[in-house]
């Protein structure tokens, strides 16, 4: 057997090579500018990163907005908490396709709730944009792909944005600076367990 004090030697050592590999990173990611974050994937986790980010943001004292693309009129916890501490919100209030099964009505909702997060995403004064399920609005063709792209692109460049949804389009992925993938291993609810007040809204 090895004995202890070779092996903590042995660790120190690994420890000692890693440290100045990250430290080597972190002193050649030197730019500052606002980053566009897509979480993306069939997993749960999505909407809970981008609002778990802007709950960072505003924690921090920056300013957040968002846009909630699809979601019902119903409550959120997240909207309820982050409300009352300044974010503003800019919600769709459809509710799913399946439910409206309207495609005319559901593309006047995107169109109006759109132009609320193009104002976000011009204005100087707002340093975190989150788009909650705005990929399905280019998958069903309901906003147009390239003014999406161009806000996003010519925002402030200060701006943070993060985009969440299922199948996020190969031309979001390509603009963004960090692409997360959720990958679902099981979910609670395909062993018949119904949505979770305060877990899963
Ligand atoms: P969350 O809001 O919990 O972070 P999400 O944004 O990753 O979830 P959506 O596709 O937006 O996922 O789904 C919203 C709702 O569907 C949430 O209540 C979530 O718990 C649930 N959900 C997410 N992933 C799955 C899955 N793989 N199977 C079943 N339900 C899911
Ligand atoms: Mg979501």
């Amino acid at each position: 057997m090895v004995d202890q004090s070779v092996k903590n030697q042995r660790h120190q050592a690994r420890m000692q090579r890693l440290k100045e590999k990250v430290d080597a990173k972190i002193n050649a990611a030197q730019e500052e500018r606002g980053i566009f974050i897509v979480i993306t994937g069939n997993g749960k986790g999505k909407s809970t990163s981008g609002f778990g980010t802007v709950a960072r943001a505003v924690g921090h004292g920056l300013s957040a907005a968002v846009v909630q693309f699809i979601k019902g009129g119903w409550e959120c916890g997240e909207r309820n908490l982050l409300q009352s501490h300044g974010c503003e919100f800019a919600v769709m209030g459809t509710g799913f396709t399946w439910e409206t099964q309207n495609r005319e009505a559901d593309i006047a909702a995107a169109e109006a709730v759109w132009a609320r997060g193009k104002a976000f995403l011009a204005d100087e004064k707002i340093d975190l944009v989150l788009l909650d399920e705005l990929t399905y609005m280019l998958s069903y063709d309901y906003l147009d792909s390239d003014e999406v792209l161009d806000a996003i692109v010519n925002r402030p460049p200060h701006q943070h944005v993060i985009v969440t949804g299922r199948g996020a389009d190969k031309n979001l992925l390509e603009i963004a600076d960090t692409v997360s993938e959720i990958q679902s291993v099981k979910h609670a609810f395909e062993a018949g367990i119904k949505a979770q007040k305060g877990v899963d809204w």
